[in-house]
């Protein structure tokens, strides 16, 4: 008789059984789904074959009509309802738009939750809207393949995206009905693509550092990552949203322009034909050495030298940015191990040569730079659905800006660290500035700079009922979680009295990509700065602190315990500490004089102290006073 098998509670029946898993490279005008077949990551293709789906959604009254190739055939007969390049609007807020809007010709809207909305016939869609119906499609796509549902997806983002825009990249897969493994940074999609987190490391620090060099159509970013133990960190991001293979094409546009005699102003149809000219010419040149032109009868030969000599420029200004980054991760190109090539433009042998020869490495190029980040993402989702048991593959997200708090003198203190990976804990004792303080005012912060007032405010909340002590016994614990999803709790707690506030930071949809690399820049740059303007505030905050105790003292004992010329003394060490509080900007200068009135003063705290011991002991007999 036949056993019949019954498989352990939780476990499938089928342990072998291979799950669904994709990779989805949501990209600003293309994008990609991935899959891992047989061991080898493949891009799923549409029905007609083609790998990428332009990220481009049409809408009619009664909603979406079409996605993809179908939908931007409607761009110029209907712009208005025909939405590209909408990456760019994910999980921004209403003061980003109002920048980024002019450069799209749509109409913005708000509702009531302060989310920019797109109108259209259909009525106003949201950003995280329009992404999940591209995700849908590429779903869609990969489940007809497949032969079934999807298990998951990782999807991937820019490294330099904020909370609030890697939380709507979420919201749009949910929307689309995805379930997401991960969120999988674009450069160390590339990086997991060639393999290079399972490579075996060679050197003593186990660590190795990757500069991912990714140049588009329109955009162009640099990533320095630094692998260790499983983890991909962001050492620097940096680039220029307005650089790439278009840019080559308007350069030779212009060359076939003065060579053609066509004067200064073209009209729209002469653009376009020069352009597409031009695009052509250019992808025709990473092959061959040069290019025969047939164009308003006149014969043209473009050689790759000179169209070296009108695009070298502009590669150049890659290679800026490139060394900025380095500069910002404080690194030098020979520490870099690894370089790897994303994106259509570096097929361009003249890219490949200038950035090989910049850090000193051949780039990795073997994998096609427009799929890269797809199959990379692929691989992860394939490890992250339990499909390849062998690979111990450990990649965990990481908070891409500090978080931290305020403390006296408009100081940041941070909690946890940026590139700290998440879900994270930690928590840190803060104690009351004034004698008797019975609130606290806790104000959240998220930047890497040392001020306040440089970094950006997350939410502001108090802790009241703390029982009234003396400055500085009070003992009061913040806490910061950080869940997986990126989204951080708060809640402070006075240990003695178990009074607790907490609040949960809900991602504001404000900080752009622009900014967060500015502000990560900006904290690389005025390190040196910041570093003295923190030491300064913190001599004035402990000379505040100095001037108030001794104040208050001299009030209360100064007659009592001190004479004429004690008392007078110390009030000029202390009005000259004060002057200096309110006007050096030296903090060695101020950390001098209050070394002098801490030495001024020790004298006046002897006697104080044997005074409050004399007064306490009063009226006791010695027994009692030692009990
Ligand atoms: P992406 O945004 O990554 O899809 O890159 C698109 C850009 O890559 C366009 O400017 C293309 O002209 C450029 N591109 C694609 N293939 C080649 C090629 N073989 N040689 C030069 N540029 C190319």
């Amino acid at each position: 008789m036949a056993l019949l098998q019954i498989s352990e509670p939780g476990q499938s029946p089928q342990p072998h059984q291979r799950k669904n898993a994709v990779g989805i490279d949501l990209g600003t005008t293309n994008s990609l789904v991935a899959t891992v077949r047989s061991g080898s990551e493949v891009i799923l293709p549409d029905e007609q074959g083609r790998d990428l789906l332009p990220s481009v959604v049409h809408y009619e009254s009664e909603g979406v009509s079409c996605v993809g190739y179908e939908a931007a055939e409607h761009n110029s007969s209907d712009p208005l309802n025909t939405l590209s390049s909408i990456k760019r609007l994910l999980g921004r807020g209403v003061a980003d738009i109002k920048t980024l809007g002019d450069s799209l010709p749509y109409e913005f809207t708000t509702d009531d939750g302060g989310m920019p909305k797109i109108n259209t016939v259909h009525g106003a869609v949201s950003p995280i809207q329009v992404s999940s119906e591209i995700l849908r499609k590429l779903a869609g796509r990969a489940e007809l393949t497949l032969g079934g549902m999807l298990d998951g997806a990782v999807i991937t983002v820019p490294a330099y995206f904020d909370d609030a825009q890697r939380q709507a990249t979420k919201d749009a897969a949910t929307l689309a009905g995805i379930k997401v493994l991960r969120l999988l940074n674009e450069p160390t999609a590339a990086a997991i693509a060639y393999g290079l987190d399972a490579e075996e490391f060679d050197d003593e620090s186990q660590q190795r550092t990757i500069a991912v060099y990714d140049l588009g159509g329109g955009t162009f970013d640099i990533s320095i990552l630094r692998l260790s133990k499983g983890v991909f960190e962001v050492l620097a991001t940096g680039g220029n949203s307005a650089l790439g293979g278009d840019d080559f094409d308007h350069a030779i546009a212009n060359w076939l322009r003065t060579e053609l005699d066509m004067g200064e102003t073209l009209n729209v149809y002469e653009q376009r034909v020069l352009l597409e000219v031009a695009k052509s010419t250019k992808e025709e040149l990473s092959i061959n050495n040069q290019v025969e032109l047939d164009i308003l009868d006149t014969r043209l030969v473009l050689t790759r030298d000179c169209m070296h000599q009108l695009i070298d420029d502009l590669i150049e200004q890659t290679l800026t940015a490139c060394k900025r980054s380095m500069r910002d991760a404080n690194i030098k190109a020979d520490s870099i191990d690894e370089v790897v090539l994303v994106g259509g433009s570096t097929r361009m042998p003249r890219v490949a040569a200038k950035v090989s020869e910049l850090f000193g490495l051949e780039p990795k190029c073997t994998i096609d730079p427009d799929l890269v980040v797809a199959m990379g993402a692929a691989k992860q989702a394939d490890v992250l659905v339990g499909n390849n048991s062998t690979a111990d593959m450990l990649l965990l997200d990481v908070i891409p800006l500090s978080l931290g708090i305020e403390t006296m003198g408009g100081l940041t203190e941070k909690i946890i660290h940026r590139n700290t990976t998440i879900p994270v804990a930690k928590a840190q004792e803060f104690t009351t500035f004034k004698d008797g303080q019975t609130a606290m005012s806790i104000h959240v912060v998220q930047g890497d700079r040392e001020l306040v007032s440089d970094c950006r405010s997350l939410a502001r909340f108090e802790l009241r009922g703390i029982p009234p002590m003396v400055a500085g016994s009070a003992k009061i614990q913040v806490s910061y979680q950080v869940d997986a999803d990126g989204l951080l709790n708060v809640s402070a707690r006075e240990l003695s009295s178990g009074v607790e506030s907490r609040i949960e930071v809900k991602p504001s949809y404000g900080l752009s990509d622009t900014e967060i690399t500015q502000m990560l820049q900006d904290s690389f740059s005025h390190a040196r700065d910041d570093m003295r303007l923190r030491a300064l505030r913190e001599q004035q905050v402990e000379a505040d602190r100095m001037l108030e105790d001794l104040r208050a003292a001299i009030e209360k004992d100064g007659q009592s315990l001190l004479d004429e010329s004690e008392l007078q003394c110390l009030q000029v060490t202390l009005d000259e500490l004060k002057q200096l509080r309110d006007n050096t900007d030296d903090h060695r200068q101020l950390a001098a004089q209050i070394e002098v009135v801490g030495k001024t003063s020790e004298e006046f705290a002897a006697r104080r102290m044997d005074a409050s011991i004399k007064q306490a002991l009063a009226g006791l007999s010695l027994d009692d006073a030692l009990k």
